[in-house]
């Protein structure tokens, strides 16, 4: 068969870039995110929209989501040139998640599940390389010379909204808007959960076993 569709969805910090990597490595599919797309266009001109900010950035160092009219611009064009993806960061609303009904075809959704005091201490905790985007953890994962990426050299940063306050505000726009997404996909029983909570590895083997399932 072709290459995959594969939704990872969860909270902000269960996971999804972490395990998208493994995705990535296993099925040669791309890795379609939100997140890094916007990061990447920050400072874009949104002023036309007349919103409550004029740049993506202004939403994201506030915790709170960037208008749909932006983000399913990106997804769109995304996965047109993509064969086979695993989507990440995406859909955060209903309205999103409609949005992805009328444009493609998913073939596994799965939702990794993790505790709350967790979250906070993986989002708090979480490094970034500046120059290939590898994600580590001062506690969990730490690079094996601090501040510096074992794959590529690069700089390890701390994402601007990776602060405690931001990080409970984001925790909140989950429960509020992305919750409504897991029932959508629940309801038509097509949501797989997988404990989140194991080592990267473990989590990994339950998530590999559960794509292969769909596949
Ligand atoms: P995390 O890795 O913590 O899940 P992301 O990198 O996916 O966070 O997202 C960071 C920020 O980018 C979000 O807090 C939000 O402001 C914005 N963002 C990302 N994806 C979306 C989306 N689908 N809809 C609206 N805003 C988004
Ligand atoms: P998301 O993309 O869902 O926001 P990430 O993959 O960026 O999540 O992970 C958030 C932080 O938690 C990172 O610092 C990452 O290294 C760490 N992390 C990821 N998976 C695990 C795990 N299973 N156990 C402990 N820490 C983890
Ligand atoms: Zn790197």
């Amino acid at each position: 068969m072709s290459q995959p569709n594969i939704l990872l969805l969860g909270p902000p910090g269960a996971g999804k870039g972490t395990q998208s990597s493994n995705i990535v490595e296993e099925y040669g599919v791309d890795h379609v995110t939100t997140g890094d797309a916007l990061r990447s266009n920050k400072g874009m001109d949104i002023s036309d929209l007349d919103v409550e900010y004029d740049t993506p950035g202004g939403f994201m160092d506030a915790g709170e989501l960037v208008p749909d009219e932006v983000v399913n611009e990106i997804v769109k064009t995304a996965l047109q040139e993509a064969d086979g993806y695993v989507l990440d960061g995406y859909p955060r609303n209903l309205d999103q998640a409609k949005y992805l009904d009328e444009i493609t075809e998913l073939d596994v959704v799965a939702l990794l599940e993790v505790p709350r005091e967790e979250l906070v201490e993986r989002l708090t905790g979480r490094r970034i390389c500046d120059e290939c985007g590898t994600n580590y953890h001062v506690e969990f994962s730490p690079p094996e010379e601090a501040g510096v990426c074992d794959k590529c050299g690069g700089e390890l940063i701390q994402r601007d909204d990776d602060t405690e306050e931001t990080v409970r505000e984001r925790l909140n726009v989950f429960d509020e808007n992305t919750q409504p997404v897991i029932d959508h996909y629940d309801i038509r029983d097509e949501l797989v959960r997988i404990d989140g909570e194991g080592a990267p590895d473990e989590v990994w083997e339950e998530l590999h076993a559960a794509i292969e399932d769909e596949v």
